[in-house]
């Protein structure tokens, strides 16, 4: 079936409308009539071929909220009708370690949304920036805010569990000082759930016009990263910070700021290295670097209702397709408060 979407055909070529092929619903198989789609840091990396291996016509899209139209007849969790969203994962091996412990973000055969391997033309996964998308009942997820929250609810399918679950494996709660450095559409996801937790949290930006918004998100203290006084004055005490950056910094700068044990999570994924962090602010303190990709199915569902029982939702600029470009340019400058999210019926027009 033949559908409309944005995508791009080269690095430095602008995202445009094409076509795209969805296939017909198998036996286990959701139909979803996109509603809205979040754009992540991700999709510009991956539309640009910042990172390793773009497939073309690339059309991105992993923030995806929308109502099932048909399913496969041996589909018993979903029916016509519902709201569901489709994060990054679409498809895995599910059989080994980390499948069976749900952890399909970790499976070496995840079929990521867009720009994955595939038996659907053209051979690759095609993303979210479309009207449809047709997925295995296993990775489907079920929306339980309120339908006028839908729009918002979009980027909780990438920013919320990329942030939601490092938060929870790091044990952030009451009596936890916890950092989050960029407040981007994944940072802001992360102080709202971070506070939601209970945590004490503290936001690290780059730019002083982010300080008041960062209070208003939920953050109990802000500090402006250019500012070493500032900086200096949080030494040595934060349980876990997460790291959101897509630029390469100086990672020393935040290690130092970890007390004994403490542990720097990095998911903000820069075309280039950091530059290497100092051994020594390791050593000293056993402080411990690490990342985190995503999250798995049940827990992406876990944080979706989460977010459904606390009223967290991101914030969002809504767009209408013929905008990404000019999103993608804003989103690169930090221009955006804090998720641009595309409205689908205007992929129709
Ligand atoms: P975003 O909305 O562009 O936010 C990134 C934030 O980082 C910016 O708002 C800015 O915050 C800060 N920043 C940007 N450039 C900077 C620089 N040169 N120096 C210091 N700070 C800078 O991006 P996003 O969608 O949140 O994504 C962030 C990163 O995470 C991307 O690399 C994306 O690919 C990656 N990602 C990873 C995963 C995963 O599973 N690990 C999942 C999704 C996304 P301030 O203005 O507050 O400084
Ligand atoms: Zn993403
Ligand atoms: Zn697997």
């Amino acid at each position: 079936m033949a559908v409309k979407a944005y995508g791009t055909y080269a690095a430095d070529k602008p995202l445009e409308p094409l076509e795209i092929t969805r296939r017909v619903p198998g036996p286990h198989d959701v139909q979803i009539e996109i509603a809205f789609c979040g754009i992540c840091h991700s999709d510009l990396h991956q539309a640009r071929a910042e990172w390793a291996g773009t497939q073309w016509p690339c059309v991105p899209g992993h923030e995806i909220v929308g109502r099932v139209s048909a399913v496969g007849a041996h589909v018993s969790g979903f029916k016509a009708g519902d709201l569901v969203g489709i994060g990054c994962i679409v498809d895995s091996c599910r059989h080994c370690p980390d499948c069976e412990d749900g952890l399909e973000n970790y499976c070496d055969a995840m079929v990521g949304t867009y720009n994955s391997p595939t038996p659907d033309a053209p051979g690759h996964t095609l993303g979210g920036y479309s009207q449809r998308i047709v997925v295995h009942e296993r990775y489907v997820l079920r929306i339980r805010h309120p339908e006028s929250q839908l729009a918002a609810v979009a980027p909780l399918l990438c920013a919320g569990i990329t942030t939601y679950s490092p938060l929870k494996h790091w044990k952030a709660g009451p009596g936890k000082k916890v950092g989050v450095v960029g407040i981007g559409g994944l940072g802001h996801m992360d102080i709202k759930l971070a506070h939601a937790m209970g945590a004490h949290v503290v936001a690290f930006t780059t730019s002083e016009s982010k300080r008041e918004a960062a209070l208003a998100l939920g953050a109990n203290e802000v500090v402006v990263s250019r500012n070493p006084d500032e900086m200096a004055a949080h030494a040595k005490s934060f349980d876990f910070i997460l790291n959101t950056v897509a630029a390469p910094h100086d990672l020393d700068a935040f290690l130092v700021l970890l007390k004994r044990d403490g542990t720097m999570a990095l998911v903000g994924a820069p075309a280039t290295p950091h530059p290497s962090p100092n051994v020594f602010d390791l050593i000293m303190k056993r402080r411990a670097l690490a990342g985190s990709m995503i999250g798995g199915i049940a827990e992406t569902q876990e944080m979706l209702d989460f977010c459904a029982e606390h009223g967290i939702v991101a914030d969002i600029e809504m767009i209408r397709a013929e905008t990404i470009n000019e999103a993608y340019e804003r989103m690169l400058k930090g221009d955006v408060k804090y998720r641009f999210v595309i409205d689908n019926a205007s992929l129709a027009s």
